[in-house]
């Protein structure tokens, strides 16, 4: 199964896409877990992305394209995988959709994890109390809530009218939306196997 995670930060769609993902036998493609990774190595692509992540705006596309190429290219994501993060922009999922179309795959579903600005906001702070993650100050997090308004609503829209969109209601536990995933994700198989 090829998945792709939607919705703002504090949505859920991390946690749930690691549930996705060691459920199903999926790799977790999470594009902020990679540049997360490369600061934290000292890498060249570390150090670019690092005050860029800091402020909260995005990596540019050649970037991040580049690199989920890479990685989508690699052994364990043959049979599928989990895309969280991206993609966060139209030029993006243009991009996205046209790596898949060479291989001869497509999307099977794109999980939307519906939340108001509100919770997410609340959730992005209680997160930051608990991991410190440098990118949680009140600048960047209106920031990356302004982007997302802009930039990566104009994606769930185009994934809506392809009929693959899954909307989920995200203010709801992590059990309640784990389970209804888990029912989509069984039509989906049944639907392949039939
Ligand atoms: P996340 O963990 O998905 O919230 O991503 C953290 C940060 O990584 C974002 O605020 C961006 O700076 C950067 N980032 C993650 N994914 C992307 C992407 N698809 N395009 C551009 N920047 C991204």
């Amino acid at each position: 199964m090829n998945l792709l995670v939607l919705g703002p930060q504090g949505s859920g769609k991390g946690t749930q896409a690691k549930r996705i993902s060691a459920a199903h036998a999926l790799p977790h493609v999470s594009t902020g877990d990679m540049f997360r990774a490369a600061i934290a190595s000292g890498t060249e692509l570390g150090r670019r992305v690092e005050p860029i992540l800091a402020s909260g705006d995005l990596v540019p596309d050649e970037l991040t394209v580049a690199l989920i190429r890479e990685r989508l290219s690699e052994e364990d994501a043959r049979d599928g995988f989990v895309l969280d993060g991206f993609p966060r922009n139209l030029t993006q999922a243009e991009a996205l959709d046209g790596m898949l179309a060479e291989i001869g795959r497509g999307l099977d579903a794109v999980l939307f994890f519906d939340l108001s600005d509100e919770l997410a906001v609340e959730r992005i702070r209680g997160r930051a109390l608990d991991e410190d993650r440098d990118d949680d100050t009140p600048e960047a997090i209106g920031r990356r809530l302004a982007i997302y308004h802009e930039q990566t609503e104009p994606v769930v829209e185009r994934y809506r009218a392809t009929g693959k969109l899954v909307p989920l209601h995200a203010a709801r536990s992590i059990e309640d939306v784990s389970t209804e995933i888990e029912a989509a994700l069984d039509l989906l198989e049944d639907g392949a196997a039939a």
